[in-house]
């Protein structure tokens, strides 16, 4: 079989087409950067979600789960530094009447100079001067220097003058009251959810530093530069896991927290090529240290996750906010400290798009010359577990097909299909990237067996309908994964 390369906008129409992802209210012409999960979609989702849960509840015995508001207390994002911080900056460009954030026009800029990438010096002063520049809000000058170093318009790809600059929040506002002044925010982080129930879990649970609280969200951001599909979202999903340690073990867990993620995400098995890890020269607000697990999407090398010391900012400043004591005792010294948090952050959607992207393939059959598009996606994560067939529309057949799905429906997420050939049918299901079919044909009627056949290599097997549970569970059982970390 001979591989042919699939094309980011091949992979957006094939998550529409085979019900992955569709645009967002798409009757009254969607809305940028917002998506819904479709009938397949959304296993595929839940099965990355659930993976990541039971790595993080169930594998470990100090992490435990909770499942926070998105709405929360105005102040949390005062104490957060949400308020006064979550900002980025952004460049209006007069001409092309676009506005593109400054970190993507920095990068953009040295990733398309090619002498530039060489030219490490210039590179470095460059974030300097900027780092400099932001740090003591000149923003005028770094808006000089963008039209000094003539960095063009990306999207026009070409030199244009860069007329304004300006900060944006990122949090969307919903006002408590109208006419009042105070806001509700929709959370942009579903972290501050458990620093927040950090004192809850204290006094209700045996947990002892070091643990981990770990929770799956919707979160919000006013994204203004919305584009590569799923990759940037004004709504998504995050998986986000705290764990709080004692203040001398920072370096020692953000390096536990940092192989032992990557070690999950290679368990997907999209390849080892495929994952880079990146520090971060401008820190976040609340970060001391930061990681991110960078992915190769079609689009490049992008963050997938987040791996951060986000040190004692966030308990500290609750605690000032709230007036609580986010305190606990160090037997050994005898006193009283501020926990320190490395943080495990990633973004559901993006870890969706990373194995929906790099799993689908186009392969031309050796002995065919035949075409097939195939989602060859780990059968652990695949939405359909198993498709049962009667070979042909025959009573007979038809009646074993459905006895076999009425059964195995308790264990398996399957489908039950009798239209068109069998061929087309294979086709559908390896579309979508179902992993097992199993047909039953004039010959089970004697002997009780069925055809099993595999997606990837397309092997058949007989086998005994009494050990089909057991065929599909060895296939598709979320424990191979778990084996693996
Ligand atoms: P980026 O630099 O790409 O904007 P970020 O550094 O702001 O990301 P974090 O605040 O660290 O991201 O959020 C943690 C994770 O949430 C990211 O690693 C990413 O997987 C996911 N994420 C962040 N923003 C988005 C978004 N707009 N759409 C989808 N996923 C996102």
């Amino acid at each position: 079989m001979t591989n042919k390369k699939i094309s980011f906008k091949e992979i957006v129409s094939h998550a529409k087409q085979y019900g992955f992802v569709f645009p967002s209210s798409e009757i009254y012409d969607g809305i940028n950067a917002i998506y819904d999960y479709g009938q397949y979609g959304i296993y595929l989702k839940n099965n990355i979600k659930e993976y990541w849960w039971k790595s993080m509840i169930q594998i470990n015995e100090n992490i435990i789960g909770l499942d926070t508001s998105i709405l929360m207390h105005p102040n949390i994002w005062k104490a957060s530094g949400h308020i006064s911080k979550f900002k980025e900056i952004f460049l209006y460009n007069e001409d092309t009447k676009y506005s593109y954030r400054l970190d993507f026009l920095i990068e953009n800029y040295f990733k398309t100079n090619l002498n530039l990438n060489k030219e490490k010096k210039l590179k470095h002063n460059i974030i300097k001067y900027l780092d400099k520049k932001l740090k003591i809000n000149e923003k005028d000058k770094i808006l000089k220097l963008i039209n000094k170093i003539k960095i063009i318009d990306p999207k026009q790809k070409k030199l244009t003058k860069w007329t304004k600059i300006y900060e944006y929040n990122l949090m969307f506002k919903i006002p408590l009251k109208e006419h009042e002044k105070k806001n509700f925010y929709l959370r942009p982080e579903t972290a501050q959810g458990i620093f927040t129930n950090f004192l809850n879990v204290l006094n209700t649970s045996k947990m002892k530093i070091p643990f981990g609280i770990a929770q799956i969200g919707k979160v919000f951001r006013k994204e203004i530069i919305a584009r590569q599909f799923l990759f940037r979202m004004r709504e998504f999903e995050q998986m986000e896991m705290q764990f709080f340690i004692h203040p001398n073990q920072e370096e020692k867990w953000l390096e536990y927290w940092k192989k032992k993620r990557l070690k999950w995400h290679l368990s997907l098995g999209l390849g080892k090529k495929k994952y880079r890890f990146y520090e971060h020269e401008q820190l976040a607000h609340y970060a001391k240290k930061a990681y991110d697990i960078q992915f190769k999407f079609t689009f490049g090398f992008k963050e997938l996750e987040g791996i951060h010391s986000r040190a004692n900012f966030d308990l500290k400043n609750h605690e000032k906010y709230s007036k609580k004591r986010f305190r606990v005792f160090d037997k050994e010294k005898k006193n009283f400290y501020i926990p320190y948090i490395i943080e495990t952050s990633v973004g559901l959607d993006r870890i969706f798009l990373a194995v929906f992207s790099s799993s689908l393939k186009k392969e031309t059959i050796k002995d065919t010359k035949k075409e097939r598009i195939i989602l060859k996606i780990n059968p652990a994560l695949s939405p359909i577990k198993a498709a049962i067939f009667p070979l042909i529309r025959d009573k007979r057949l038809i009646f074993y097909a459905k006895e076999i799905y009425k059964n195995l429906k308790l264990y398996f997420i399957l489908i039950y299909e009798e239209k068109d050939s069998i061929g087309k049918r294979y086709r559908r299901q390896d579309a979508i990237g179902t992993p097992i079919c199993v047909t039953i044909d004039f010959k089970t009627l004697k002997d009780k067996c069925v055809t099993m056949r595999f997606r990837d290599k397309m092997l058949q097997k007989r086998v005994l309908i009494k050990d089909l549970k057991r065929e599909i569970k060895k296939e598709t059982s979320m424990n191979q994964l778990f084996k693996l970390l």
